[in-house]
């Protein structure tokens, strides 16, 4: 029998990726939505403006929480204690703490959690995954640049405490390492670049060490400022000389010059097809790694003031941004 799911949160990513994954896929039926909005979602049984009401639903299995990270923990929390299994929008919570405080309830009450990471359902990922296996890594350089206006306008919970930043994005880079490199990486240095007017980060230049190949440069550029062509990418050097290309936020792979992989992007029907699996299987699945290294930058960082920043005009914000199906990865 199909998992009968809700939805809490209709913004962005609920209608463009969530609800179309979910209803693609026969192991999951959606039967209800939660918006403090009121946004309804044609064909879907129950609208609730008000989750709790949502969670006392005696035949709901599991819910998908798709509202910024500042409120997930508190969301979860009370899912995970009203019997429903939590699948997580990425950043998982706002705090490690939080995360860590729903790993707990998850296992105390028997109910599974997923806290995804989109980038990784990419097909270059895996692939990539598979060929630095047993390596060393000796240069790593992350380029993510994309222009903030173009994909998050009037998003305010991303320049607040807790909304991340450019690392609402770069996070889905730091997925990516997570699941590719052979060993583990450490943030070394953080310079975070903060609009005068801003509580989150608009740039950051990180610096990883790993302690394994002497001379290793490992890097990662991100910034919220790049106009024209957007970059998602991924530069790989082992010990070994091999070098490894990831773009297009992981749907293309190159090897030595080769390309390898060129997919279209497909990370939300990954991400439902993993949590059918997790849910067949009674088990959770939270990776820790790429938002412990968020928190890192965060605790070890240099924060430089830079110019203030003013997201698009008001007219501006009324034409959509372009949909993620236009080829770009979800950010
Ligand atoms: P969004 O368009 O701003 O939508 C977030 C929705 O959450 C709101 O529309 C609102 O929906 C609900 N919400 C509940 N409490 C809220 C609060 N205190 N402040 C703001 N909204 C609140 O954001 P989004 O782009 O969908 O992102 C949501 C999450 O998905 C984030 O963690 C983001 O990193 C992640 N994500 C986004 C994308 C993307 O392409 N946009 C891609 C991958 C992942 P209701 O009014 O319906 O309650």
């Amino acid at each position: 029998m199909a998992h009968r799911i809700g939805i809490i949160g209709l913004g962005k990513i609920a209608q463009d990726q969530h609800v179309p994954a979910i209803r693609a896929n026969p192991a999951f039926a959606l039967v209800a939505t939660s918006s403090t909005r009121a946004v309804t979602i044609p064909g879907v049984p129950v609208a609730h403006t008000e989750y709790h009401d949502m969670l006392a639903m005696p035949d709901l299995d599991a819910v998908a929480i798709c509202t910024p990270p500042q409120v997930r923990h508190a969301i979860a929390r009370d899912a995970l204690l009203a019997g429903k299994h939590a699948l997580l929008e990425k950043p998982p919570a706002a705090t490690l703490s939080e995360l860590a405080d729903l790993q707990r309830i998850a296992a105390a009450e028997g109910r599974v959690l997923f806290a995804t990471w989109h980038a990784q359902f990419n097909a270059g990922v895996e692939a990539a995954r598979t060929a630095l296996a047993g390596q060393a890594v000796k240069n790593l350089l992350v380029t993510w640049k994309e222009d903030v206006r173009r994909w998050h306008p009037g998003q305010d919970w991303i320049w607040q405490a807790g909304g991340f930043g450019v690392f609402d994005p770069g996070i889905n880079a730091l997925s990516i390492l997570a699941r590719i490199l052979p060993h583990p990486i450490f943030v070394r240095r953080a310079d975070l670049q903060f609009p005068a007017n801003k509580d989150a980060p608009i740039a950051a230049d990180l610096e990883f060490g790993s302690d394994r190949v002497p001379g290793e440069t490992l890097r990662a550029v991100l910034d919220w400022r790049q106009t024209g062509p957007q970059t998602w990418d991924v530069a790989v050097e082992t010990a070994g000389g091999t070098k490894l290309t990831l773009s297009g936020g992981g749907t293309r792979l190159a090897i030595d010059g080769k390309v390898v992989v060129d997919e279209p992007e497909a990370e939300y029907p990954g991400i439902y097809r993993r949590f059918g699996q997790l849910l067949d299987e009674g088990r959770s699945e939270v990776d820790e790694t790429p938002f412990r290294h968020l928190a890192d930058a965060f605790m070890i960082g240099r924060r430089i003031m830079v110019e203030a920043f003013e997201d698009a005009p008001a007219e501006e914000l009324r034409t959509p941004p372009p949909s993620s199906g236009s080829g770009a990865p979800p950010r």
